[in-house]
């Protein structure tokens, strides 16, 4: 779209483009798309009488007496205006006001004006109003409409700006192109983009200021809409790219269900079997699966990348399960070992840890196909490790990995491996689908039968006694119990510190018992011993950082205390206390909030944790309450900042963006329809602008 420079617009001389231009603006196309933060209903004027305290309006009235002086605070000058309209009487007032404003109030002058009023008892007031004129006709773009409330602009008065942005809104607004097709637009229920844009700088009388103030008006959803689109565009065009591509089929057959079923340990829940029934399908096709496996913490979705792997070495392929910790590496490389015992299936682990002699035979193995399933860390797919083929691909804990290892291992096979990632961070539907909407999602939303739910408890300091005593009858009823700590990267020192002593204070609270240190420092062989001595019982109380976050199973544990719960997300602290609640024994959880943390907004945050064992409830909340940037994997993902949208505020935008996306791609992927033909360009254009941001 060609439109004039900012010069060319009336009221803008060149000391004003200039200033203008320090914000970008030197063009009618930049000033049309320089939006309004807030707006003001300035449609009527309202009557003296029927102002109450916190409503913003416009006022009109008579001056009738004018008082300027010392205000009590000795410089604090105070102007006070008072005005009257014959049904009541309103005080106007400004603070260390420039003297020469007093003269702008002769008595009997009349005058326009638009403020906040504020009651102080039954007396009236505005402070610092905006004076509009004097009647009516003094500023057409700043009465009798809803005005937009511009960001400030240096050297440009807000009423200058009202006036330049009429004219371009007027002269201007017209010439934008719209790139959706009337259809698109229908199916979204928003205006087009001309009309947009012009109602978001000067809505329409008969506008709802409530819709306006909520982003919920036609013309801001057109342009949310146009945001959120253009991310769902993108991650439906990867997933049919996906499907695209090649890769070797999995098909499961009868021999090999009635094998899997057989060495179950106990019957999959609905949720488990409805979800490996969606993946095998998937790896029955010759392209490649690209699945998230959601379900919250021990719903069980171990079990599910076993069936998968078993299909794999079933079809003569190599699998793959890599996982984020050492422990976690290990404890899912004993659970697939016994899974398989007596089956000539060869289950090869491949961590840090392993090293020299062993981690020499592990890499020949796989290199020559004799492992079948290789489980680890990311030293999986560190340079070196070579497969022979390798064909499905499973990320445990994906939230710990960024998209750059998920390539890695996908890198890893001959064609594009089947890839089943796994997390159990509830992440909101809404996130999933920016964040991970590329992939296919799957959900265990039902846990396996048997659990008794978590009780849980914030407490402060002085209230540690309740968690002291709650650890001692627990373990006097046979329990065991975890004590975590928050590991802050940057301060693993302190955090190591902090491990330590508060062992040494637990061993002193419980001097009978066996008390393990697990953290993050230690060597592959150490965790591994003290995990052996929790999980075996010799070791009942364990203290350890959060290296225990992901995925540690031991049943016996019905009780934990968190140390500075205030420090962790509530997610975070979801997947902690997950480790609890495993058997049948009823567990329970006590969050303790830092004395330095603990005000009345920490408690209500960690109050939620109180509330529910829902994980998708808790991150639902996380997301309101920290937003999106704090969930793992938003930073690494891609996705272009939101500029117009919010992720919780337009869930239901972001659905109907998605369906467009897909009806589309259905329809027209190449965009090749004459009337796709301007919305082809503006998808190159952003294109382009994401790649070279990238
Ligand atoms: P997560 O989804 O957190 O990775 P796991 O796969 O570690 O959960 O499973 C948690 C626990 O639940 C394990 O001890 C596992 O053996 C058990 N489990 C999984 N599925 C079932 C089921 N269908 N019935 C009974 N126990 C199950
Ligand atoms: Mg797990």
């Amino acid at each position: 779209m060609e439109t004039p420079s900012i010069q060319y617009i009336k009221g803008v001389g060149p000391k004003i483009a200039e200033r203008l231009a320090g914000r970008g603006i030197t063009t009618a196309r930049e000033a049309l798309f320089f939006f309004p933060k807030s707006y003001e209903d300035r449609r009527r004027i309202v009557p003296l009488f029927s102002l109450v305290h916190g409503m913003s309006a416009c006022v009109k009235g008579r001056v009738v007496d004018v008082r300027g002086g010392q205000g009590g605070f000795g410089r604090n000058r105070v102007l006070d205006v008072m005005i009257a309209d014959g049904s009541g009487r309103l005080s106007l007032k400004w603070f260390r006001y420039n003297p020469a404003l007093a003269d702008r109030f002769p008595i009997g002058a009349e005058l326009l004006l638009s403020g906040t009023v504020r009651a102080f008892g039954p007396r009236l007031e505005m402070h610092h109003p905006e004076i509009l004129g004097h009647d009516e006709t003094s500023d057409p773009f700043g009465f009798g409409r809803i005005i937009p409330v511009y960001p400030e602009i240096e050297g440009v008065p807000a009423r200058l700006l009202r006036k330049i942005m009429w004219e371009v809104v007027q002269h201007h607004s017209k010439d934008i192109r719209e790139f959706f097709p009337r259809w698109i637009l229908d199916a979204a229920g928003v205006p087009p983009i001309q009309d947009s844009v012009a109602a978001l700088h000067f809505p329409p009388p008969e506008s709802d200021i409530a819709k306006l103030q909520a982003f919920s008006s036609p013309a801001q959803q057109r342009l949310i809409f146009g945001e959120l689109f253009f991310i769902q565009w993108t991650m439906a065009r990867r997933r049919i790219g996906v499907t695209r591509e090649k890769a070797v089929p999995l098909p499961w057959d009868r021999e090999i269900v009635e094998e899997i079923k057989k060495r179950l340990p106990f019957t999959l829940t609905n949720a488990q079997r409805r979800v490996v029934n969606e993946t095998l399908k998937d790896m029955a096709q010759p392209h490649p699966m690209h699945r998230l496996l959601q379900g919250d913490v021990g719903s069980g979705k171990t079990i599910v990348a076993w069936i998968a792997t078993m299909v794999a070495w079933k079809n003569g392929a190599q699998a793959a399960l890599m996982a984020p910790t050492e422990i976690l590496a290990e404890q899912h490389y004993q659970r697939f070992a016994s899974l398989c015992v007596g089956l000539p299936v060869n289950v090869v682990l491949l961590t840090a840890s392993v090293t020299g002699k062993a981690r020499e035979n592990a890499r020949a193995s796989i290199r020559e196909g004799h492992a079948n399933i290789v489980v680890g860390t990311h030293a999986i797919i560190q340079e070196g490790v070579d497969f022979r083929n390798l064909t499905l691909s499973i990320i445990d804990e994906q939230h710990r990995f960024g998209v750059l290892q998920r390539a890695a291992l996908r890198g890893k096979g001959i064609q594009a491996p089947h890839l089943l990632v796994m997390t159990a961070t509830p992440i909101p539907r809404t996130l999933a689908m920016t964040l991970y909407g590329d992939l296919d999602v799957s959900v265990i939303d039902e846990m396996p039968p048997g659990r008794s739910p978590i009780r849980t408890r914030v407490l402060s300091e002085n209230e540690r006694g309740v968690a002291w005593e709650a650890v001692r009858n627990e373990l006097d009823a046979g329990g065991r119990a975890y004590v975590v700590l928050p590991l802050v990267e940057e301060s693993d020192k302190l955090a190591l510190r902090d491990a330590v002593r508060t062992a040494g204070a637990v061993r002193a609270a419980f001097p009978d018992i066996g008390v393990g240190l697990l953290h993050g420092r230690m060597k592959g062989d150490e965790k591994d011993a003290v995990m052996r001595r929790f999980k075996s019982g010799e070791d009942r109380i364990l203290v350890s950082t959060t290296v225990i976050e992901v995925g540690v199973d031991v049943p016996e544990a019905t009780l934990m205390v968190v140390e500075h719960a205030d420090r962790f997300g509530l997610s975070q602290l979801h997947q902690l206390r997950g480790r609890v609640g495993r058997g049948e024994r009823p567990s329970s959880c006590f969050l303790m909030a830092s004395p330095n943390g603990s005000g009345d907004d920490t408690r209500a945050r960690l109050s939620v944790m109180e509330r529910t064992n829902d994980g998708f409830k808790i991150a639902e909340e996380d997301l309101k309450i920290r937003g999106p940037g704090d969930f793992a994997g938003v930073r690494q993902s891609g996705i272009p900042d939101l500029v117009f949208s919010d992720i919780v505020r337009d869930a239901r935008m972001l659905y109907k963006s998605r369906e467009i996306a897909e009806a589309l791609l259905a329809r027209d992927p190449g965009l090749d329809e004459p009337g796709h033909a301007v919305l082809k360009a503006w998808v190159a254009e952003k294109d382009s602008a994401q790649a070279s941001a990238d």
